[in-house]
């Protein structure tokens, strides 16, 4: 079968330096039995060093029809599920149990796709793989970093996260007009951040929402005129750590109680 060709729409640029596609499948560190889902696998690029893991019990979701019949010819032990991960419930491809997350990601839907595994968290205690390098900065970014920003804190409220390497345009074909890094992300101890969580969010997308304003400015839109006890009102959403932004939750959590 001939190789398949490369849809923009899709997000496809295909790894075809092996040493390369090797390093990402590695950087998951798989070291006893593993249920690992692997997304968009596209001709295969990481899914055959995957399947020569004899810890790793692999599936891979793939939404192109043409990627799914290459696979199905060139891998036939392979369990290649045909479908757009952003809209499975990842109950019916995983129906239970825990399972790492991998891929070679399409760059247009990336941070959607990292949105939904904080979804299924308690599930993922790993996450890893390839992303365009200014969004895998974005998601290893400590506060006080310019790159800091909604992703960081969000995941970062849940998984360390480690950027392994940059990796250069030529390594793929078609080469696509960014650099790229790989990630690592495992999750973290925390069950629950001790704040209401829906809120946190909010606070946090509020905030960097006017990223140039003090946290005093940005955050009136919630807290109207009541004045916020808070110690950082004369900061910048980039300088304040995820257990900071807890702290600030809680506090606009009073306000509004007391408004009530
Ligand atoms: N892993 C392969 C392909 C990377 S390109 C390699 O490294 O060579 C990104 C892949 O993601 C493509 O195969 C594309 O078809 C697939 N893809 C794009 N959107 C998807 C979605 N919503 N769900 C599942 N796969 C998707």
């Amino acid at each position: 079968m001939t190789d398949v060709r490369a849809k923009k729409s899709l997000g496809q640029h295909f790894l075809v330096d092996m040493s390369v596609a090797k390093g990402v499948a590695d950087s998951l560190r798989v070291e006893s039995p593993t249920r690992v889902l692997e997304i968009g696998p596209g001709m295969g690029a990481l899914t055959q060093f995957l399947l020569q893991d004899p810890n790793i019990n692999l599936t891979a979701i793939e939404v192109d029809r043409e990627s799914v019949d290459y696979l199905k010819l060139n891998y036939p032990q392979l369990d290649v599920v045909s479908g757009d991960f952003l809209r499975l419930p990842l109950e019916t491809i995983v129906p239970e149990g825990d399972f790492y997350v991998v891929g070679n990601y399409p760059y247009n839907i990336s941070t959607q796709i990292f949105f939904k595994i904080l979804e299924y968290r308690d599930r993922i205690p790993v996450a890893a793989g390839m992303l365009q390098k200014e969004v895998a900065e974005r998601f290893a970014a400590p506060p006080g970093s310019r790159t800091y920003g909604i992703t960081s804190v969000l995941l970062q409220a849940f998984y360390n996260i480690e950027y392994l390497f940059t990796v250069h345009e030529h390594v793929f074909s078609p080469p696509p007009k960014v650099k790229s890094a790989v990630i690592r992300m495992e999750r973290n101890e925390v069950k629950h951040l001790p704040c209401n969580e829906q809120l946190f969010v909010k606070v946090v997308k509020t905030a960097f929402g006017q990223r140039r304003k003090t946290l005093r400015n940005s955050l009136k839109s919630l807290t109207g005129d009541s004045p916020l006890p808070s110690q950082y009102l004369l900061q910048r959403p980039e300088c304040l750590s995820v257990e900071q932004f807890v702290e600030l939750t809680n506090e606009i959590e009073r306000i509004l109680e007391s408004k009530k």
